[in-house]
């Protein structure tokens, strides 16, 4: 039995919260720790496409797909289709025990997806934290080097050492010492910020690493290709090329961290096919399994079989459903083409976004590919961040009816993560709630 597809549009029965989501608000603040917040003013009940019903009959418009998570939409009906089915039959077995077909199909997809040529394998786990983590593993194993080298602006996750790579200490860091050793952030590049071109940008990271690190010590260099909670930061172009020669020319192995931006969201299956960059090895998550818990590092088969019988796993690592839900996101992105809707949806709205900016100077800079989309507030007296009118204007798009995420290092980036099969209409609508929100954020 699957849910009635829920209308598309905006329908806001009650102010945000509304009475079922104020009483659910009131049992969980008695029962969560405090630090599980959240930014969206209600409870979720429902999802479908574009589209987020909320326990008081509101429906809202999702511009934040669970941070980059539902590209082919929430409950998109083959993925829940695909779950249901499989949970009737075998929901865990743990891999590492007894195996399944589910696990070597979705390897499958994602060695013939992943860029380059060389044989590829794959191995699977939870979430994306954990996917870097064993990626750096690998890495370290395959190299027999410890140093890890991370960007400023990087976000890899919360476990000790993911967040060892994180940037931002507020609030994902703060008194959550001591970090993992051998972690070494450099600069990386920010032509709003820097106005680098990509190879100076590649040249000052990578002295930096030479100099303080030593390139005989890096076993890997952990890049996200279009850097994502550290602010939808796109490098100049040459960064990431350059970086990927450096590690070739010393032995280290190239991690990219494609967990926001790969799985179609940028308009490509992997952001780094953009400059045809290849990695050593890439991670994924959000967008892999249409909501369900699914990481993957896929990489060059002599990287991922530098460790030995059972040095990989976890209890869940894989599950039974949450590969049925990736292979069925992966036919849904093939089949409703989602790579292409992704430019097209890309390119219509940077259009959009950029008319505003030539009206608004508060708009310093307007960035991003496909569905994976921001806009960088500043005081235009200073160019400082503005950190204060991008939660005004959030605060005020959110309470009339958008589910929508803000990022950066100093919290002044709206970003927009629309599911893929948003129509184009609810987009429309959602980009004018967010333009009344900033012009009326004075
Ligand atoms: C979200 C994210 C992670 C961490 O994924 P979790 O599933 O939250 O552990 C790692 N890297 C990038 C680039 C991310 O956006």
């Amino acid at each position: 039995m699957s849910h009635p597809p829920l209308p598309q549009s905006l329908h806001l029965a009650t102010p945000l919260p509304g009475p079922r989501a104020q009483a659910l608000d009131e049992r969980a603040a008695a029962s969560l720790p405090r630090a599980l917040s959240a930014v969206t003013p209600t409870f979720a009940h429902a999802t479908d496409r574009g589209v987020l019903e909320d326990v008081d009959g509101n429906r809202l418009i999702d511009l934040a797909s669970g941070i980059a998570v539902t590209t082919v939409g929430g409950a998109a009906p083959r993925v829940a289709q695909a779950v249901a089915a499989q949970a009737r039959e075998l929901t865990h077995t743990s891999f590492t025990v007894t195996r399944y077909e589910g696990y070597v199909q979705v390897a499958e997809r994602l060695n013939a997806l992943a860029p380059g040529e060389l044989p590829r394998k794959t191995a699977l786990f939870n979430s994306g934290a954990e996917a870097v983590e064993n990626a750096v593993k690998l890495a370290r194993r395959h190299t027999g080097r410890p140093a890890v080298i991370c960007l400023d602006h990087a976000f890899h996750g919360r476990t000790l050492l993911t967040m060892s790579l994180t940037a931002k200490v507020s609030p994902y860091k703060d008194g959550f010492g001591p970090f993992a050793p051998e972690t070494y952030r450099v600069p990386g590049s920010y032509p709003f910020r820097d106005g680098l071109d990509g190879a100076t940008a590649a040249e000052r990271s990578l002295a930096q690493v030479d100099s303080q690190v030593g390139a005989d010590n890096v076993a890997a260099v952990v890049i996200e290709p279009i850097q994502g909670e550290g602010g939808f930061i796109v490098p100049a172009p040459g960064f990431l090329p350059a970086l990927q020669q450096w590690c070739h020319d010393h032995g280290a192995v190239l991690v990219v961290d494609e967990i926001q931006t790969g799985i179609a969201r940028t308009g490509a299956w992997f952001a780094c096919e953009d400059e045809g960059v290849v990695p050593d090895l890439v991670t994924t998550a959000k967008g892999l399994a249409g909501g369900m818990p699914l990481s993957a590092v896929t990489g060059r088969a002599d990287i991922m079989d530098a460790v030995g019988p059972g040095s990989l796993g976890g209890t869940y690592c894989g599950n039974p459903v949450a590969c049925a839900a990736a292979l069925a996101t992966l036919d849904t992105i093939e089949e409703e083409d989602l790579c292409s809707r992704a430019r097209a949806l890309g390119q219509t709205t940077l259009a959009t976004l950029r008319r505003w900016q030539a009206q608004d100077p508060r708009i310093g800079e307007v960035r991003g590919r496909g569905g994976m989309l921001a806009l960088e507030l500043v005081d235009p007296a200073t160019g400082r961040p503005d950190a204060a009118l991008t939660a005004r204007t959030a605060a005020t798009a959110r309470r009339n009816g958008l589910v929508l995420l803000t990022c950066g290092t100093d919290s002044n980036v709206i970003r927009l993560l629309p599911p893929l099969t948003i129509p184009d209409e609810l987009l429309a609508q959602g980009l004018d709630i967010l333009a009344d929100a900033l012009a009326g954020s004075r």
